[in-house]
């Protein structure tokens, strides 16, 4: 039994699922399925229906399949099975050996085919495609009959075996289930079961040139498995009286409840997979696992942690109606994990020298610097500090403005974890004019970040030993989008594309301990932001940082304006 209080909060699927129970309807089984097409990665809208289905199945101590929805072979590879297995993998879900293709079925959906023309239920049509869209007829009118529906159950299981070994054209005929031209469902109007397609599929080859559809294929997967609740997402609330058809003719015992909820929407990104794909083969980002996609691999290779999706996917809960929801609590999800968990070191930037000219020009003194302020637990680490240091360029102004509490010439500020420092002039590159590097004065008597006489300053500022840092790129990721609704123009989506959704920083240097960050390693870089060593380009020889998150949303301004 769940222990009540692990549980989520209850929605109406799992009310169904208790009704389900009480009534043993499935005689007490609970079993699910995650059924992807492997025609593209997983995005975080795929998360949800994980998070769904593999949650439901562990609350009830039930099971959840892994099926690879693979009836259609157009665009399915094992490159995206694998990206699957380990995307649900690492999201912390585990099928144990119910790892499931819809392709095995192929013989099974064909002899389910079998019986329903023996039972007069469905028949092959010579019409074309663009004949039966024709005489499918409208909302408000019924369909036409095909002249072919009425031929004999000799004649088509004569017709559908030679479909099936190869003796007619692509489009020469379908298989359609014989149901109801005249059904106020347009989906229940002899839908198409079954077309020939010469494609070679990831699997089976060429062995078959007959492909079930969707509509056929899945509602028999789920059978075949023993599946009791089929979670789909709202678009298929329609299917579910052909899906019912089916399993009734045939009239087969495992007969699983369609449950329909609302996809994923999320602001700021675009979560489908056609889409997805189009911005990997234009090359408008490095790869589907490229940081700024909204792909489960992305979201993994920018930093974010799967307990982080997880609780996002629990938080925005399932229900019955669409709607948006805000990329900022995405966002919220992954700073409140990192917070707890990323430890805290120091890197800049946008190096600016500045050399303390009272400091004893050889010495170098470590400071003892808690990896986490509020987990002891987390340890510390040895930070050197020398005479000349590296502060970030923004963190000086020769001429702040009234408000600027940070380094200028004349004001004090703290070092974080170490003294005070006063700035006493820039020196300026002759040829472009820029400050290049700041002068200051240090206050010994403030080694333990205070001052004995009580004075304070206005800021802190984060820095590293230009001796002992050592250099790193740093990549500055952002939103992808910089229209909350990126889809608004339909297939015109890539002209809403934040042009400022990367930047490379080349300069940048980190703390000596980062020296052996391992890829995937995840800090907070003080000030700044949370980044991760980056796991295909990181190495010991160049880090490479990517920014997960940054402190704060800054994008909660800009959604405003937007509103307007
Ligand atoms: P896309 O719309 O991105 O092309 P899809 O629905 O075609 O995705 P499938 O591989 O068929 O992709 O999806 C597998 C499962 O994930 C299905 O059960 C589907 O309902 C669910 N799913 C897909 N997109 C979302 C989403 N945005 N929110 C919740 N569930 C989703
Ligand atoms: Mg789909």
């Amino acid at each position: 039994m769940a222990q009540p209080h692990l549980s989520p909060p209850s929605d109406f699927i799992r009310e169904i699922i208790d009704e389900h129970l009480r009534t043993d309807r499935f005689r007490g089984r609970v079993a699910t399925r995650f059924p992807p097409e492997p025609n593209g990665y997983l995005h975080i809208g795929h998360a949800k229906s994980v998070c769904l289905n593999f949650g439901i199945a562990a609350q009830y101590g039930g099971t959840c399949n892994l099926r690879m929805d693979d009836t259609d072979p157009a665009g399915e590879s094992l490159e995206y099975v694998k990206s699957i297995i380990n995307d649900v993998h690492w999201l912390g879900f585990d099928w144990g050996n119910r790892l499931f293709y819809a392709s095995d079925y192929f013989e099974r959906l064909y002899q389910f085919t079998l019986q329903l023309i023996q039972a007069g239920k469905a028949y092959v049509c010579s019409l074309s495609a663009e004949e039966i869209r024709e005489q499918r007829g409208t909302l408000t009118q019924p369909g036409t009959e095909s002249p072919y529906r009425n031929r004999s159950v000799e004649e088509n299981l004569g017709l559908f075996a030679r479909m099936r070994a190869g003796e007619f054209e692509d489009g020469a005929h379908v298989l359609r289930g014989k149901i109801d031209m005249a059904s106020p469902n347009i989906l229940m109007r002899d839908p198409v079961f079954y077309r020939i397609k010469r494609a070679t599929h990831y699997r089976t080859g060429a062995t078959w040139c007959i492909y079930p559809m969707y509509d056929f294929a899945h509602c028999l997967s789920d059978s075949i498995e023993k599946i009791t609740h089929s979670i789909c997402t709202l678009e298929f609330e329609n299917n579910r009286p052909l899906y019912d058809w089916i399993l009734d003719q045939l009239k087969l015992d495992s007969h699983p409840q369609q449950i329909e909820f609302a996809r994923l929407n999320l602001s700021y990104t675009i979560l489908s997979k056609r889409r997805l794909i189009e911005l990997v083969n234009q090359r408008l980002v490095t790869g589907w696992d490229d940081p700024r996609m909204p792909t489960i691999a992305g979201m993994r290779r920018r930093g974010y942690t799967p307990e982080a999706i997880r609780t996002f996917c629990a938080r925005i809960g399932v229900a019955k109606n669409e709607n948006l929801v805000d990329f900022s609590l995405l966002e919220h999800c992954v700073r409140e994990d990192l917070n707890e968990r990323a430890p805290r070191v120091m890197a800049v930037l946008r190096p600016l020298r500045l050399i303390i000219d009272n400091y004893p020009e050889t010495q170098v003194e470590e400071f003892e610097c808690p990896s986490h302020p509020q987990n002891p637990g987390m340890g510390s680490r040895r930070v050197p500090f020398s005479r000349v240091l590296y502060i970030e360029q923004e963190d000086f102004l020769e001429n702040p403005p009234r408000k600027f509490f940070r380094l200028a010439p004349g004001k004090e500020v703290r070092l974080r974890f170490g003294y005070f420092i006063k700035c006493v002039n820039a020196v300026k590159d002759p040829k472009t004019g820029k400050v290049a590097e700041v002068h200051c004065t240090y206050d010994p008597e403030t080694r333990s970040g205070f001052a004995p006489d009580g004075r304070k300053v206005e800021a802190t500022l984060h820095w590293v030993s230009a001796g002992q840092s050592i250099p790193a790129e740093v990549r500055l990721y952002d939103r992808f989008f910089q229209i909350s609704d990126p889809a608004r123009d339909g297939d015109d989506f890539t002209k809403h594309l934040n042009p400022r959704s990367l930047e490379i920083l080349t300069s940048c240097r980190v703390e000596p301990g980062l020296a052996g960050a391992a890829s995937g390693n995840r800090y907070q870089f003080e000030r700044l932001g949370y980044f991760c060593a980056d796991i295909k380009d990181s190495s010991a020889r160049k880090l490479v940082f990517n920014r997960i998150v940054t402190l704060r949303d800054a994008w909660a301004k800009i959604s405003e304006k937007e509103k307007k």
